[in-house]
């Protein structure tokens, strides 16, 4: 039985919004030596917002870029769902949407044409290419460290959209905080860009990034790192990683699936209280041994 010491610890994090699913995770979280971070929708704000769309016509890739994103849960898609709605833009129906992790979205017109929206790697596995206009904006978002979605139909690119986002307040001080209750690694890891992930890095004094990784990566990753290794998460991209760490936190704002994949679930979205868990953790194990 759970010693009555790990139970108060339980129950003291769970008030400051850490939801400890077993006590083998409260003891996990004591020895936890690396934590990874995802970095879209959890150093971030699960809400983004689309900055800049560069097409021919605007409301028609916005529209068709909508119907396509309606069908997913990233928060990529959340931002191009909410540019359409707040310009009335109505939604192109499509049909057998496809989630492609780490990648994108695929689907059919009423008519039979593929459509997409995702990154280069998914431009590219549909057969499609930039023009010189689309290319030079691409570019831009990334010199920028915007992220960005390029929109398509078969093999023709539509749009390239940027997509801003920004930090969760506090990060930067909640990652220092982990280093200071004795996490010694701080790693980000990301499907974005290089670029993108640079900036993000830079701006939260985080030394050790991997980008433009495919779930897969993600997964294979945490055998590479020094454990114990804890993995914080959020998307459906991160499922695999959180159950394979020797620990797995999902932020609550998250999807379904990594909460499910996750042994830890931070109630408020907030990785500020990790550091004090930690320490929490720490102390109920000392007194168990
Ligand atoms: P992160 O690891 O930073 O959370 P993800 O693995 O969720 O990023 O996504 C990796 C990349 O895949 C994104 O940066 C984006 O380019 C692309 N992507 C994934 N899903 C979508 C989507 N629904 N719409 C557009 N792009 C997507
Ligand atoms: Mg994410």
């Amino acid at each position: 039985s759970t010693p009555a010491v790990m139970l108060s610890a339980m129950a003291a994090a769970a008030r400051g919004g850490v939801l400890f699913k077993s006590s083998a995770a409260l003891d996990a979280l004591a020895r936890v030596n690396t934590i990874a971070f995802d970095k879209t929708g959890t150093l971030t704000q699960a809400r983004m917002t689309v900055a800049r769309v560069v097409a021919d016509d605007e409301a028609g890739a916005l529209a068709l870029a909508a119907g396509l994103e309606s069908h997913s849960e990233h928060p990529i898609a959340r931002a191009v769902v909410a540019a359409a709605q707040a310009q009335s833009v109505s939604f192109v129906p499509v049909r057998n949407a496809q989630a492609v992790p780490g990648l994108g979205i695929t689907a059919t017109l009423e008519g039979g044409e593929s459509v997409w929206a995702g990154n280069l790697r998914l431009m590219t596995r549909e057969g499609a290419s930039l023009t010189p206009v689309q290319d030079a904006a691409l570019r831009e978002l990334n010199a920028q460290g915007s992220s960005s979605v390029i929109v398509g139909m078969g093999n023709r690119v539509v749009a390239v959209m940027g997509v801003s986002d920004t930090l969760r307040p506090g990060i930067a001080e909640a990652i220092a905080g982990l280093r200071t209750a004795g996490v010694a690694h701080q790693v980000m890891l990301t499907g974005d860009k290089m670029e993108v992930a640079q900036a993000v890095a830079h701006e939260l004094g985080l030394t050790e990034y991997r980008a433009e990784l495919l779930p897969e990566d993600k997964l294979r990753i945490m055998g590479e790192l020094p454990g114990p290794l804890a993995m914080v998460g959020d998307g459906v991209n991160d499922a695999p990683a959180l159950a394979r760490a020797d620990l797995g936190i999902a932020v609550a704002s998250g999807t379904d699936v990594a909460i499910e994949s996750a042994d830890v679930v931070l109630m408020q979205n907030d990785l500020g209280k990790l550091a004090g868990a930690v320490r929490l953790a720490k102390d109920a194990r000392r007194t168990v041994i």
